[in-house]
């Protein structure tokens, strides 16, 4: 059964400089149970896409075309009070990139995972035995309700994050980023919880994540992004085997190097500005194959085997 599909979205963001190009035309789809990671660079759009899902997106941002059908619902066409309703933190859930450290300073953790079930009506003492209970789910104990932020370890307040997103048995979770600001052993614990969390709530995760080997421990299906274009798209097995983008490649010869957030040595150059990106496929500056048409247009999406889909000129027969 299909969960969600995202089809052709396309974002602008509005600044000072210029219109950022973010997001063009991007789509992928997500079966119920699955888990999907989007991979690529700082500035691929990976957030931004996740923003787009969770209809969280900033002020500046402008989403100019696309559907996102979540349950055969698009959810962009539903009005703020319907989305609130039904399905933000109800449905869908997000992991924001660096959630952990956006706690309030001043609010004990009941006060912070309460709030969006009061929000939707739940009385308060349900509220909080709906909280206790998600607390121990994700392997805390119930007295951490009454703590505040600094009494708690950065993987324990974390896990006060996780256990806010599934607290309502979504059955979409967005983790952005969920363990890079942590320490490698802390980092394994949590990738441990979210497999046992995956399993014992059949939930679906979207895991954005610049760490392929990371992602490779979760994902069903994988997404590369580049300067806010799909470049290649499909299962796992089949593009941690035999990745066909040459950016996917180059992902993949660097992946022990990947820990940090930071651009690549092993892909010379780096994303594009996207208020001018480059004319034709957007990674020509950098691609080692790059030709003569590669410059001059852009690449169709070209389906390859079993849905594997890439966007790039090598693969166009004739
Ligand atoms: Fe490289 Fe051309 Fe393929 Fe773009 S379309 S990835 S420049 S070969
Ligand atoms: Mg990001």
């Amino acid at each position: 059964m299909v969960l969600l599909n995202v089809k052709n979205v396309r974002l602008n963001y509005i600044t000072t400089r210029g219109i950022v190009k973010a997001l063009d035309n991007v789509s992928f789809s997500l079966d119920e149970g699955e888990t999907i990671a989007i991979v690529g660079e700082t500035g691929s759009g990976k957030s931004t896409l996740a923003k787009v899902i969770t209809r969280s997106w900033e002020e500046n941002a402008r989403v100019i075309g696309g559907e996102v059908i979540f349950e055969g619902v698009n959810i962009l066409g539903l009005s703020e009070e319907e989305f609130r309703r039904s399905y933000r933190w109800v449905k869908i859930a997000m992991v924001p990139q660096g959630s952990m450290n956006s706690l309030n300073p001043v609010l004990r953790v009941v006060d912070q995972m309460i709030e969006p079930l009061l929000l939707r009506g739940i009385p308060r003492i349900d509220a909080i035995k709906i909280a206790g209970d998600a607390l121990e789910s994700v392997g805390l104990s119930k007295d951490v309700l009454t703590k505040y932020p600094h009494q708690l370890s950065g993987g324990m307040k974390q896990r006060v994050i996780i256990a806010m997103a599934i607290q309502s048995r979504p059955k979409l979770v967005v983790l952005d980023e969920p363990t890079s600001a942590l320490d490698v052993m802390t980092q394994a614990n949590i990738m441990n919880l979210l497999k046992r969390l995956r399993s014992k709530f059949k939930l679906s995760y979207i895991f954005i994540t610049h760490d392929l080997a990371l992602a490779s421990e979760l994902a069903d299906k994988v997404l590369v992004l580049y300067a806010g274009k799909v470049a290649e798209f499909g299962s796992a097995d089949v593009i941690y085997s035999e990745p066909k983008h040459p950016y996917t490649q180059g992902l993949m010869s660097s992946v022990p190097t990947l820990r940090e957030d930071k651009k690549l040595s092993f892909i010379p150059g780096e994303v594009p500005s996207l208020i001018n990106p480059p004319s034709g496929c957007r990674f020509h500056p950098r691609c080692p194959f790059a030709m003569d048409i590669c410059r001059r247009e852009e690449p169709p999406l070209v389906t390859l085997e079993n849905g594997h889909v890439v966007a790039c000129w090598l693969y166009v027969k004739g």
